[in-house]
């Protein structure tokens, strides 16, 4: 019987392999040409100041409906473009399109756009988003990376990082803290800001490793004179905590989620009138426990 209960294990684990792959070939097909099927979209979530609470700007982070598959998340298809070699030509269609939506945006917004560790390597990448940051003012752009892109060939990333920073764009270090030597990569980048990972926002409430590793990041993003960003806020809690600890911008569901590129006026005066009074008591000093 454990024979027969371990077979059928294996046989229903490796038609679960048979299947994904036959998904993962189906998308990197399908994701071919997906752009000029106009299927691809950006969604825009914001970011505030936590001196003022206004927005300061907007994350573009990338969608992809699939006319039979519907919906699938960039944590699924990203990598798969990667794999195939069609990161290149999907992040060259995300910058343009950034940078044309941003330009539309009231002055003094800035635009983030994630770039993966591949784009970087590309050797037009500096040409394209010379290109892309044309449409908007001077300082507008800021480009997130992950660790990952500092690890296959740090010097060649450092080289395009800098120049990218001699171009006038801001950089950011994306998911600060989940890779494995993100200190050493800001011995050799400073980076304008360091977006501190959701997974230490998450668990500041409910573990106080969490609270102390999040401040220590704080301080010593402060200390290299780095604008600092929590990922992933989603209550008011969190946010206070932050706001009360110096990091200086804050992201997440708390204040929006990610919005398609229409709906950013609407949200903008709605946030004036009232988003922002939610988190106001925040500014204030904390009571004294
Ligand atoms: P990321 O750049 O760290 O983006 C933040 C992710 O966290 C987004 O997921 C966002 O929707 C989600 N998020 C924001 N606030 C909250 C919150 O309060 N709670 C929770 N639970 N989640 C929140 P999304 O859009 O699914 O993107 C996932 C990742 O895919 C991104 O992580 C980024 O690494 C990658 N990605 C997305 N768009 C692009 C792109 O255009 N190019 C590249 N290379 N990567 C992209
Ligand atoms: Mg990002
Ligand atoms: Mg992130
Ligand atoms: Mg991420």
């Amino acid at each position: 019987a454990a024979k027969r209960a371990g077979g059928q294990r294996y046989s229903f684990f490796s038609a679960q392999m048979t299947d994904g792959s036959r998904r993962r070939a189906q998308l990197v097909q399908a994701l071919r040409g997906a752009a000029s099927r106009g299927e691809l979209h950006l969604a825009y979530q914001a970011q505030i100041e936590s001196e003022d609470l206004r927005v300061s700007g907007f994350e573009a982070l990338l969608r992809w409906h699939h006319p039979e598959l519907g919906d699938i998340s960039p944590v699924e298809f990203i990598p798969l473009a990667e794999g195939a070699g069609l990161m290149g030509e999907l992040g060259a269609w995300v910058l343009q399109a950034a940078c044309r939506d941003a330009a539309q945006w009231p002055a003094g917004l800035s635009v983030s756009v994630n770039v993966s560790a591949l784009q970087l390597a590309e050797p037009d990448f500096l040409a394209q988003v010379q290109a892309a940051a044309a449409l908007l003012p001077p300082g507008q752009l800021e480009l997130e990376v992950t660790e990952s892109a500092l690890i296959d060939d740090a010097d060649t990333a450092v080289a395009v990082l800098q120049q990218l920073r001699a171009q006038g764009h801001r950089t950011a270090l994306d998911d600060f803290g989940t890779g494995y030597s993100a200190l050493g990569y800001l011995r050799r980048f400073r980076f304008d800001t360091l977006k501190i990972d959701r997974s230490f926002v998450r668990d500041l409430s409910r573990d106080a490793g969490a609270q102390v590793l999040v401040d220590t990041i704080l301080a010593m993003a402060q200390a290299l004179g780095m604008r600092t960003v929590a990922e992933g806020v989603e209550t008011e809690a969190e946010a206070r905590r932050l706001i009360h600890r110096g990091c200086t911008s804050l992201q997440g569901f708390l204040i929006s989620r990610p919005v398609p590129a229409q709906a950013l006026p609407d949200f903008l005066q709605a946030w004036c009138r009232r988003g922002a009074a939610s988190l106001r008591p925040s500014l204030s000093p904390p009571a004294p426990e």
